[in-house]
């Protein structure tokens, strides 16, 4: 097993005429036995940051250490990481046996050792009745599993997991997912694993790197980074529906700290008023999650709008209410709620559960 440290590590892919900043002076830790979940929108670097950790791409500045060792002079193959990639990568003339021996065949392990690894790994991942079958023959979870496989058997001091379970439907990805869980806990190997679904990144992480333009936005247990977003962007990406945002001004109503947003004024008090009361007449933004808004009346932060769509998903509705200015919020109602579009609807905020965040282009966490 091993740590996994990138200090400051840049890569830009230099074309013919323009260039790409695919990582950007990016610093993370694993810990022995982490899992680690870099997630972010297509194109911000996650696949890039895992190439860089096995040595198939060199970083441009910075440096990658591997079990505190400065990896820059050692070869992919020597940094005894595995990768699993999203098309799987299996050879299709080889049954499962062979593609789950064939990295210790290269690696000249004696034939016995190999067969009990492959043995006991296809037993762990339910590949037994498998292991004659091509690749060919198998669905996609099943090539998936056998993807995983491979990379076990060989032991690694490291996994490098790269959108796994991206071509898989939604069951066999719930399935999936809860067997790699179950898989890190019994084998606590060290996992740096990608994904752009943050529910995904949510339920597998120790903890979670939150990345866009290259950059890591905030690396934090998946309950922080869900409950204290360290900025907008990270506030958006995370959790779905996506967190409501209402435009507003901090203003001072006689000795009252208020924030006048497209919803009304709404009056702040104790240490949200002190935190803000500097910031008088500054453009903010109250972010506040569906679950923490509802249909009702009273409270220091309530307001009223027109229903503009309902979504039914069983368990609850996802009530969209647009605001006199235009600006829309989505609060989550009990699936019983009898309420339609165009009606008018009150709504009470909880106001312990709001976030405000900077007006300007970064939207750092104010309170
Ligand atoms: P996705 O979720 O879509 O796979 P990602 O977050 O993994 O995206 P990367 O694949 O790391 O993103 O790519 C980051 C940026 O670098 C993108 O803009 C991509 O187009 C660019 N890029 C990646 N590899 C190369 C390359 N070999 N040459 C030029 N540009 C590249």
């Amino acid at each position: 097993m091993a740590s996994v440290a990138i200090e400051k590590v840049s890569k830009v892919f230099r074309g013919r005429r323009d260039e790409v900043r695919a990582v950007d002076d990016l610093s993370l830790s694993a810990a022995d036995g982490e899992f680690l979940v870099l997630v972010g929108p297509s194109g911000c670097g996650k696949s890039t940051t895992l190439r860089l950790v096995a040595g198939l791409e060199r970083p441009n500045c910075g440096v990658i250490r591997i079990n505190d060792r400065d990896v820059a002079k050692v070869a992919p193959k020597d940094r005894d990481v595995a990768m699993v990639f999203q098309d799987y990568a299996l050879y299709p003339h080889m049954t499962v046996y062979k593609n789950m021996a064939f990295g210790l065949k290269m690696r000249k392990t004696p034939r016995g050792e190999i067969d009990r690894q492959v043995r006991e790994t296809a037993e762990l991942l339910g590949l037994t009745e498998l292991l004659e079958r091509r690749p060919g023959q198998l669905s996609g979870g099943e090539q998936q599993r056998v993807a995983v496989g491979r990379a076990i058997v060989r032991k690694p001091n490291v996994f490098l997991f790269d959108e796994p379970l991206s071509n898989l439907d939604a069951k066999l990805r719930l399935e999936l997912r809860a067997q790699i869980k179950a898989l890190h806990r019994r084998l606590q190997t060290t996992i740096l694993y990608v994904t752009h679904d943050q529910q995904e990144a949510m339920a597998l992480g120790d903890r979670v790197v939150v990345m866009n333009e290259g950059r890591a936005r905030q690396i934090d247990a998946p309950q922080r980074v869900y409950d204290r977003p360290d900025d907008r962007f990270v506030a958006e990406f995370i959790g779905a529906p996506t967190m409501n945002l209402v435009r507003g001004r901090i203003v001072k109503d006689g000795d009252i700290v208020v924030f006048d947003g497209d919803f009304g004024r709404w009056g702040l008090s104790g240490e949200v008023a002190a935190a803000l009361g500097g910031l008088e007449d500054c453009a903010v933004e109250l972010g506040v999650r569906a679950s923490d808004v509802s249909l009702g009346e009273g409270g220091a932060m309530s307001g009223t709008g027109q229903v503009c769509l309902v979504e039914s998903l069983g368990d609850c509705l996802h009530v969209h209410v647009r605001a006199k200015s235009g600006a829309t919020v989505v609060l989550r109602a009990s699936s019983g709620v009898s309420v339609e579009v165009d009606q008018e609807v009150s709504m009470v905020v909880e106001v312990a559960r709001v976030h405000f965040f900077a007006g300007d282009e970064v939207g750092a966490r104010l309170c």
